[in-house]
């Protein structure tokens, strides 16, 4: 008889494992998966820590969490930096100055300034003080037509295989825009990419507790719900309900990865293809996470992955959850049964049905520990 069973040795299940163990608790983790990490899984091909199921850049505003990841691995200073191509055209990301100046060869914030305000003029007044009820709305209230029409409708209708009129305004809530050149992506204090991928993260944290892999719980469910006193899941929070709600939406992603016999393919770990109809949202070149080209790990070759986002149906890895609203109200009747239960908590990515990025995922686990042990 385990304390624990951990179903999932993704990000949430590994930290909560770790954290049972070290209390010393006997825990059992399970993936259907024939490897741990989840999605943030990393492999090294030739020299090269490639990402599995997409870029994983680690991000956060919060030290506790900042020095938690630290214990299991060395950062470095990556900074994600991607470039967007439409058509022939290169700009930088996020909507900074750079991408102002080369979208309309503006030199100064006030000249950037006067220029967005004329672009979201019409947007703005159509909104007449309420707030924006699609992400087509909040991207033209904030950037205006042209940086709209470049560089988001095309990427975020066939990342989402939606209309931007049919999606929630905060997915791009995310994307900071500044009057400053700065091309970091994200707004936080503490980033950078874990030296020698992410597995290694998961397998030191899992050091010591017994982990099956290749088991799907459904599979052996009353078994496995039978060999401990709680349940941790980290699946799917509608699958293990039986759907009797119905089903979530997820979105779900294929991935296309090349191993070149060229040193550099793209100059720069992450390049977006913002136009509708080149079918893959971005490239990945991988060894620009850890400096490939500047350095140390130098290779002659180089892996490149296409990311082509794809319609979820059953037995597709459900990547993304669709946080719109009648998803998420069909989330909180899960979660009604979900806060009812003794024996079994819920966490993560599909078990709490959210958005969540990896600082996210690792400050929830340690929320749910303290709960757990005091
Ligand atoms: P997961 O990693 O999905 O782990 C859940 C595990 O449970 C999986 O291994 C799965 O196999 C297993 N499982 C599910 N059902 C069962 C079952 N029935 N039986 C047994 N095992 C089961 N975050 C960032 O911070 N920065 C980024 O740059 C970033 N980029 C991303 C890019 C992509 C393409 C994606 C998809 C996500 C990205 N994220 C990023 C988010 C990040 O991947 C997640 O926040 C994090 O990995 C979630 O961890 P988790 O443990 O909740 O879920
Ligand atoms: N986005 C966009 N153009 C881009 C990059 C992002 O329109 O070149 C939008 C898109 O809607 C996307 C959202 O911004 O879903 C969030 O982007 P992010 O890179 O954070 O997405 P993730 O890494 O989670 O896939």
């Amino acid at each position: 008889m385990f304390d624990y069973l951990v179903v999932g040795a993704g990000l949430f299940g590994a930290v909560f494992a770790h954290e049972a163990h070290k209390r010393g608790k006997s825990v059992l983790v399970v993936d259907r998966r024939a490897h741990v990490a989840g999605n943030v899984y990393t492999e090294n091909v030739n020299g090269i820590n490639v990402h599995k199921y997409g870029a994983h850049i680690f991000h956060t505003s919060n030290k506790e969490v900042w020095g938690y990841i630290q214990q299991f691995a060395e950062f470095n200073r990556y900074t994600n930096s991607p470039v967007a191509r439409y058509k022939d055209e290169l700009y930088n990301l996020p909507f900074n100055m750079n991408t102002f100046s080369q979208m309309w060869g503006v030199k100064t914030p006030a000249e950037a300034q006067a220029k967005l305000n004329e672009q979201k003029a019409d947007a703005v007044a159509s909104l007449n003080g309420r707030e924006p009820a699609n992400l087509e709305e909040q991207a033209l209230s904030l950037v205006g037509r042209d940086v709209y029409e470049k560089l988001i409708k095309g990427y975020t209708e066939k990342q989402w295989g939606r209309k931007c009129t049919e999606l929630p305004a905060f997915i791009i809530k995310r994307l900071p825009v500044r009057l400053v050149y700065d091309n970091n992506y994200f707004n936080d204090k503490y980033q950078g990419i874990p030296v020698g991928g992410y597995t290694q993260i998961v397998e030191k944290m899992l050091d010591g507790v017994e982990v099956r892999l290749g088991v799907d719980f459904f599979k052996e469910r009353e078994t496995l719900v039978a060999s401990a006193q709680k349940v941790v899941f980290t699946g799917m929070i509608d699958e293990y309900y039986g759907y009797k709600f119905g089903e979530l939406e997820y979105r779900s992603l294929r991935f296309e990865t090349e191993d070149l016999s060229q040193e550099n393919y793209q100059g720069n770990a992450v390049v977006n293809y913002t136009e509708a109809c080149v079918p893959y949202t971005r490239i990945i070149e991988h060894k620009h996470f850890e400096f490939g080209c500047q350095g140390g790990s130098a290779t002659d070759h180089t892996v490149v992955t296409r990311e082509y986002p794809a319609t979820w149906k059953h037995g597709d890895e459900p990547y993304y959850p669709m946080n719109d609203e009648r998803n998420n109200a069909l989330y909180a009747k899960y979660k009604v049964l979900a806060d009812a239960e003794t024996k079994v908590i819920f966490g993560g990515r599909l078990g709490m049905y959210k958005y969540f990025d990896m600082h996210h995922v690792i400050a929830e686990a340690l929320a749910c520990v303290g709960k757990e042990f005091g």
